[in-house]
């Protein structure tokens, strides 16, 4: 047997513009075990997105026939468009013991923690001030002023969401709020929930390795010569 028995469903949300997509490809870099859910969404893309990488991009027909056909695990109307999260990934995912990393809303953050409460950590990432966040927005360049004035109209409603959160990590600097990430991910893999399968096999006798860089993966040798 190797790998965890069971991964983890590490959720990341923000306003628009507050850093979780960039802090969220920093932890995908330095982890490489960590898969990230792809969403579903009848946004257009945006110059530089790639269908299949940072989106699947579907017309809202395709999306509704999704919703009927009961294949997302979670899905919202996030700024006028619709997103979702493909529920084959999530089960994928925890039946082979990879962790997955979210880069959703605070809406679809609620509908996965009741769907997987012992899975799902719940992140939101903190701009330093309103003000910042309407400057990054600007400055990121990346989507039409009235879609940058609609982001910024919901942003305080979306603020008022940080209590239904596991941590709150405030984004002012870029490396101390990615520290702060990771060690998040780091000590959630280490909780007595997600490595019990460790001490189960030690107690039953067997040799545990942990895998070399995978962060806790492990791999049950069987019993000790010694012993066996
Ligand atoms: P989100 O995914 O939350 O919408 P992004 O990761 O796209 O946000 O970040 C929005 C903009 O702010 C980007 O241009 C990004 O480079 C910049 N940014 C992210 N974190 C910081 C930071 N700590 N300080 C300054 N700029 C940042
Ligand atoms: P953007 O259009 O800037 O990529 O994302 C807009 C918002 O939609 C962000 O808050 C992002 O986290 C959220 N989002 C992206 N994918 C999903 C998803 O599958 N489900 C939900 N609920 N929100 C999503």
């Amino acid at each position: 047997m190797s790998n965890k028995v069971r991964g983890l469903l590490l959720v990341v949300s923000s306003p628009s513009g507050a850093g979780k997509t960039t802090l969220c490809t920093r932890l995908r870099q330095e982890f490489a075990q960590l898969r990230f859910s792809v969403s579903y969404t009848t946004r257009k893309p945006r110059p530089g997105e790639t269908h299949g990488r940072e989106y699947y991009f579907v017309d809202p027909a395709d999306f509704t026939e999704m919703v009927a056909r009961d294949e997302f695990a979670e899905y919202a109307l996030v700024h006028g468009n619709n997103y979702g999260t493909s529920a084959r990934l999530i089960n994928d995912a925890l039946g082979s013991g990879a962790d997955l990393l979210f880069d959703i809303d605070y809406q679809g953050g609620r509908q996965l923690k009741a769907k997987f409460p012992g899975d799902v950590v719940l992140v939101f990432i903190l701009p330093p001030s309103l003000q910042e966040l309407e400057r990054r927005l600007r400055a990121r360049n990346t989507d039409a002023p009235e879609v940058i004035e609609r982001r910024l109209r919901v942003a305080r409603d979306e603020l008022r969401r940080y209590k239904e959160y596991d941590y709150i990590i405030v984004n002012d600097d870029l490396s101390r709020a990615y520290d702060v990430l990771r060690s998040v991910y780091v000590s959630e893999t280490f909780r007595c929930g997600r490595q019990q399968a460790a001490a189960e096999a030690v107690l039953s006798g067997q040799q545990v390795l942990d895998i070399g860089g995978h962060l806790g993966a492990i791999s049950v040798l069987g019993p000790r010569l010694e012993e066996a």
